[in-house]
């Protein structure tokens, strides 16, 4: 099916169900309010905003480079870097490390979505669990996740405990509280993590300077996933590379800053498997958290965009989600509108980076022009200026009936 026939048949669905409305309008609102709140109240976070914007123009002006450094830097601090040239080549290397009849915990990452991770795993027999709630949530619905941090951002509490229940078998009476649910997914999630052969987590940043990647998250499962199983493996966009760890670490700043969720409760960084140097103060690796960690970076179409003048634009992206809490259309079709995996105003081109611009030129039409998201991209990406670009390469393309 044309995936814009595919987004219309799905977003009329979702605008004649009203729980999925009204989940989706809370947490915008939600979201618009806080997010001024935390710029009035820390000041700096605009200047670190800008920071990272020129970070990240240094980083795209010179790719390779940076690709190049970061890969010796990883190797250096123990850890196995790979660079895949597209979708299918990052799944196999997971694949190659994963092998078949494991048990893998995952954290939330687009990258993983864009790759369809967590499906290839399954189809190779492994046992394959999401641990951040959303995302548990959006894997036992079938669906996909409908911000880019808050996935199941559609899903009211009665729904929620209809998935646990139906889906888990958890005991998840009528009017169960959010607080008790969240006590149940503990308990059960606490024995995957503990007995996970591999964890997956993506990334927010890599200093190509030190190898170390930065994780910025809530819950608290980023750093079960990456620190209990025996095997880490991060799977991120070439773009995710700055220059230093404290170039990372202002991304993760920022990221949680224009997310709403500020300060973060935890920032992690890994630089290489778990290491001691306790005794005769040699360094050993390999001590409590992993004793192999692996860097999945993934290209996928990134350094093409590069020689668009306009997609490349959108490489400076840190996925804060604020373009979609404040666009007007997608506050009610949420990540239905976007792309397989990717949603909203940045979905759209993140689609046609990652899967051609052919498949999500149509998407584009389905923007009004507003503008809101470029108004609040913490990196000024001129999001409304690519989506139109889009629209007319799409009309090119009907007009010439190819
Ligand atoms: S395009 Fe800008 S506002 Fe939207 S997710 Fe990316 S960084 Fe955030």
């Amino acid at each position: 099916m044309d995936p814009l026939e595919r987004a219309l048949r799905d977003i009329e669905r979702a605008l004649g169900d009203e729980a999925f409305q009204e989940g989706v309008k809370r947490a915008a609102r939600h979201a618009e309010e806080r997010v001024p709140h935390i710029l009035e109240e820390h000041p700096y976070l605009r200047e670190l905003a800008r920071e990272v914007r020129r970070v990240k123009e240094e980083v795209l002006s010179n790719l390779d480079h940076y690709i190049e450094e970061a890969m010796e830097s990883l190797g250096r601090m123990g850890a196995r870097a790979y660079l895949a040239g597209d979708a299918s080549e990052a799944r196999e290397i997971v694949a190659g490390i994963v092998g078949t009849g494991k048990t893998v915990v995952l954290s939330k990452s687009m990258t993983a979505e864009e790759l369809g991770l967590r499906e290839y795993l399954e189809s190779l027999g492994n046992e394959v669990w999401e641990t951040d709630l959303g995302q548990l949530l959006i894997q036992l619905e079938g669906g996909k996740p409908m911000h880019s941090v808050a996935p199941a951002v559609h899903l009211t509490r009665e729904r929620v405990a209809a998935l646990l229940r139906e889906k888990l078998g958890l005991r998840v009476p009528p009017g169960t509280s959010p607080e008790e649910m969240v006590r149940l997914v503990r308990g059960f999630l606490r024995e995957k993590f503990t007995s996970a052969d591999v964890g997956i987590s993506g990334a927010n940043a890599i200093a190509a300077e030190t190898g170390s990647i930065v994780l910025v998250e809530n819950e608290g499962n980023i750093r079960l996933v990456t620190g209990l199983p025996p095997v880490h493996i991060a799977v991120a966009g070439v773009e995710k590379i700055v220059p230093t760890l404290l170039d990372a670490l202002k991304v993760a700043i920022v990221q949680a800053a224009y997310d709403g969720l500020y300060p973060p409760n935890y920032i992690n960084v890994i630089s290489g498997p778990s290491a001691t140097a306790d005794i005769e103060h040699k360094r050993v690796r390999g001590a409590h958290g992993p004793l192999e960690v692996h860097v999945v970076l993934v290209d996928n179409g990134r350094r093409a965009a590069l020689r668009d003048p306009l997609l490349s634009e959108q490489l400076r992206c840190i996925r804060c989600g604020r373009c979609q809490w404040e666009c007007p259309v997608w506050q009610h079709t949420a990540n239905l509108w976007g792309g397989p995996s990717y949603g909203g105003p940045m979905g759209v081109v993140w689609t046609a980076i990652t899967r051609g611009v052919e498949e999500a030129s149509g998407l584009a039409l389905l923007c009004l022009g507003c503008a809101r998201c470029d108004y609040v991209c913490p990196v000024e990406i001129p999001i409304s200026r690519i989506l139109r670009s889009l629209k007319a390469r799409y009309s090119k393309r009907i007009t010439r009936g190819v």
